[in-house]
Order: C-alpha cells, then sequence, then structure tokens
C-alpha cells in the first residue's frame, strides 16, 4: 500500500492526517502515518491563553493516539531526526523517561510520499539571554511552564516583603499578535489571580507589563489605525508599549534595548519572530531559506524533491500577487491541509498536483476579555474593513472551531463547546496551580 507520512501534528498536519484516514486509511487505499515529538495535540494559537492561564491545557488537548484510532492512522511518537531520499526513510528519534530510561527505541520509517509540517519556533535572532532567560510560546509544556512561573512570581509578589516592593515585572518582546494578546490576557488574569485572596497584591500598583517592539508600531501585519486603536486599549489598561525599541541583551532581571534603556524583568516573554525548526537545515539536502523554512513550489512540493510536500509554518510558499511568502498563520495551514488532503488523493489516482493559493480572510487580535479587533478582508477580494467587539470575538473563534470541524465532525465540536461552557461555570477563571 502507498504508504504517507505526516511529520508534525500541528494546526496543519493533525488537520491533514484525519483527512487522509478518513478518505484513504478507513478504505486501506492507502497507509496514513503520523510522527509527531510530542503525545498530545493543543492549538498553537491557543498557547498565550494556556500562559496567562486563562485555559487550561489539559481540558484543550487531544490524544494522537486516540485520534489515530478514531480516524484510521498510525501515530508515532518522536521527533524527526534525518531523511534519506535515496531510501525514502525517515528517522525517528528514541523517547527517554524523565530518568533517561529509553522508552521507544529510534526507529526507521519508509514513505511513498513524505509530508512536513513541523511548524515553527521563536527566532531569537541571536541576542544574547533570549535561550536562558526569555520563555518562548513554541510548545504548550513551555506555555504551562511559564504559567508556573507567573503563579510562583504572583505568591512571591503577596507574601514576600521584599518582592511585595519590587512588584511583578513582565516584559514580553515582540509587538504582533502573540505579544499583544498575551500582554492583555496577562493583564486580566494577573487581577483575577489577586481577586482570590491575595490580599497584599495591588495589581494596579504591583504588576507592570511590558512591551517592547523593534518597529515603528505594533501588529505590522494590520492596518495602521487597528494598531493605534489596540495601543490605545493596551495604554489604557496600563500596558507599558515601546515602540523602535529593539532589544539586544536579556539576562535574568532585566531586558536591554540598542538604545540603552533598561527594563527589570522578573519574567520575560520571546515573540519576536519566528523561524522553522533547526533539524530542517540540510534535512536530506532539500532547499531552505534563511528562517530554516523548506522552499515549496506552489504546489507544495519541495523545490527538489516532488514526493516530499512541506506546509504550515515551517514552509516558505510563494504568496500568488504579493512580493513575500505566505505568512506563517493558523488559517493558512488549515487551508492548506484541505489542499494537500485533495493532491494526495489525485497522486494516488496517477493526476499531478495541481496550486494552491492562500485567500488571506484577515488577521483578527484578541484583548481577552477586553476586546477583540481586527481587519477582514471584502468579500472576493474586496478593500479590508475593520471589526471590532462582539462580532470580531465571534470571527475570532470561528478559526478555533473550524479546526476542531476539521479534526472531530460538527456532533462533537457541539457537544465539546456544550462542555467547555457548563465548565466555565463551575471551575475558576482563572487556573491556579
Ligand atoms: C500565541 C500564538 C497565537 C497565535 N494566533 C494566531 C491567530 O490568531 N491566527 C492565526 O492564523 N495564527 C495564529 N498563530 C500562528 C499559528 O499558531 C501557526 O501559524 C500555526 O500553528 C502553524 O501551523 P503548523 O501546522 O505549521 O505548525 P504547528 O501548529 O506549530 O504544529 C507543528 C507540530 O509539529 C510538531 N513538531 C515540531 N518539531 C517536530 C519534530 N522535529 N518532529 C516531529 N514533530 C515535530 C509539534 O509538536 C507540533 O505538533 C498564533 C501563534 C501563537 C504562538
Amino acid at each position: 500500500m502507498h504508504q504517507v507520512v505526516i511529520v508534525g501534528g500541528g494546526a496543519g498536519g493533525l488537520e491533514l492526517a484525519t483527512r487522509l484516514g478518513d478518505r484513504l486509511g478507513r478504505k486501506q487505499r492507502a497507509a496514513i502515518v503520523l510522527v509527531d515529538r510530542n503525545r498530545t495535540h493543543v492549538w498553537k494559537p491557543l498557547l498565550h491563553e494556556v500562559a496567562a492561564g486563562s485555559m487550561d491545557m489539559h481540558l484543550h488537548q487531544l490524544d494522537y493516539l486516540a485520534q489515530a484510532r478514531w480516524h484510521h492512522f498510525a501515530f508515532y511518537y518522536g521527533a524527526i531526526e534525518g531523511l534519506d531520499r535515496t531510501q525514502r526513510t525517515i528517522s525517528v528519534s528514541p523517547i527517554n523517561d524523565e530518568y533517561g530510561a529509553e522508552v521507544i527505541p529510534r526507529r526507521t520509517l519508509p514513505y511513498d510520499t513524505l509530508v512536513l509540517s513541523i511548524g515553527s519556533i521563536a527566532n531569537a535572532f541571536s541576542v544574547p539571554g533570549v535561550a536562558e532567560y526569555a520563555f518562548a510560546l513554541d510548545s504548550a509544556e513551555e506555555a504551562d511552564r511559564f504559567h508556573q512561573r507567573l503563579i510562583n512570581a504572583v505568591l512571591r509578589a503577596n507574601y514576600n516583603p521584599e518582592a511585595a516592593r519590587r512588584g511583578l515585572r513582565v516584559v514580553i518582546v515582540g509587538g504582533g499578535a502573540t505579544g499583544v494578546e498575551l500582554a492583555a490576557e496577562l493583564h486580566n488574569t494577573t487581577r483575577v489571580l489577586a481577586a482570590y485572596g491575595l490580599k497584599n497584591l495591588d495589581p494596579e500598583r504591583s504588576v507592570a507589563l511590558t512591551l517592547l517592539n523593534a518597529d515603528p508600531r505594533i501588529l505590522p501585519m494590520l492596518p495602521e489605525r487597528i494598531a493605534r486603536a489596540t495601543t490605545a486599549v493596551l495604554e489604557s489598561l496600563g500596558v507599558g508599549v515601546y515602540c523602535d525599541e529593539q532589544v539586544v541583551e536579556v539576562s535574568a532581571s532585566e531586558v536591554r534595548t540598542k538604545k540603552g534603556r533598561v527594563f527589570p524583568a522578573d519574567l520575560t516573554v520571546w515573540a519576536a519572530g519566528i523561524k522553522a525548526p533547526e533539524v530542517l537545515r540540510g534535512l536530506g539536502s532539500l532547499e531552505t531559506n534563511r528562517l530554516n523554512q523548506l522552499v515549496v513550489t506552489p504546489t507544495l512540493q519541495t523545490t527538489l524533491d516532488p514526493d516530499i510536500f512541506a506546509f504550515g509554518d515551517c514552509a516558505a510558499c510563494p504568496w500568488h500577487g504579493h512580493r513575500g511568502t505566505v505568512p506563517p498563520r493558523a488559517q493558512a495551514a488549515h487551508q492548506q491541509a484541505a489542499h494537500l488532503a485533495r493532491t494526495i488523493e489525485r497522486r494516488l489516482s496517477g493526476e499531478s498536483p495541481e496550486p494552491w493559493q492562500y485567500r488571506d480572510f484577515g488577521s483578527l487580535v484578541s484583548l481577552g476579555d477586553y476586546s477583540t479587533i481586527g481587519s477582514l478582508m471584502g468579500f472576493i477580494s474586496g478593500p479590508s474593513f475593520r471589526v471590532e467587539g462582539w462580532f470580531a470575538r465571534l470571527m475570532y473563534v470561528s478559526l478555533y472551531k473550524l479546526h476542531l470541524l476539521a479534526l472531530h465532525g460538527w456532533w462533537r465540536v457541539v457537544v465539546d463547546s456544550l462542555a467547555h461552557t457548563l465548565r466555565r461555570g463551575v471551575d475558576p477563571r482563572v487556573k491556579l496551580h
């Protein structure tokens, strides 16, 4: 049987594995295999909520083994380490437990069609101290680790007189959607945390949130008027927004910028840009760009091997009618997954792949409980228009619902949404542990 191996079960890869499992795996027209370095999937755009504690990742994670069983594909737990294009095999890392004992040995997997969708990681731009002292929202584990540190820092600021005098200082580097959304979410959750019996913590005086951005304005992917409105909301919340401030060093207790400013920081989050994981550089001698992304043609095939596809954040795909490549967004990965599912079906029937074109539906930024704001593209490529408030919130939430729909179908999405709504009534508003 034709073997399709998909590496990376994120926003794009898990949708693709599910679609192909349902269409091809179920009828045994092809063997579908998903490889991921984690055992569970959490949709990446939720990670700022996991970090702030407004979302409990354990309630929103999906077990790959269960999804594989329900949707007729096989799941391999491990990270891709190597690619042999002559033998058409990939090697998957061994898995060790927390004591270093081997649980699963290194494996070699054959493929007929290989799809790489291993996403992206924070780009530190060689700034000293980022790897050691800053958090990045690259994975659910890291977002959860940040949350643990946040809770400890809030408790310290409440119980330790010296820490209480200093207050809690969080610096977020990067004024894109991730940094902005995290700033608003943290503002909200620190206030909720303080309300849960932390009497010495006055969030207005004791919590300082700072957003540093190297560009002249935040949210470069959105029109200027939306960036201005968002800045106004953040400043009204007391978030310090500093633009034209390029960070040159991060240490355990402060962040320094090129202009010589020093921002004290108990916690630093790095959200200043992305690059593809290092493993892609040199993998199977495929073509990569300076961000380690695999260069693909409009059919999503890698330039040097038509049997290897790449999509999502780890791929540099030409953007029809634009100068750059398709932006690293969940909505792009979602569209590409649907297109690739059709492409792979066509391949099995001996038909050639068709080019894919990105349809940009606009960008929305969630400011937590305070607002949702953004711009949507006009119908049939008309001009973009600004949206705000409940309609924007609805559109924002619908991107996640589309992801869930692709994974589970209507019935389960309705039941899940109902269950989460009911739980909200009985759970604390912020995860406290
Ligand atoms: C806080 C935040 C908010 C965001 N908000 C939005 C938004 O509102 N709208 C939007 O469109 N986009 C948003 N994004 C961007 C969006 O999350 C990404 O563009 C999207 O997740 C890319 O999908 P992907 O499938 O390429 O990668 P991912 O979803 O990152 O999935 C990659 C998968 O590959 C796995 N993997 C990684 N390395 C390996 C390896 N070596 N071997 C095996 N598996 C591996 C990972 O475990 C993961 O499961 C946001 C991102 C963040 C961080």
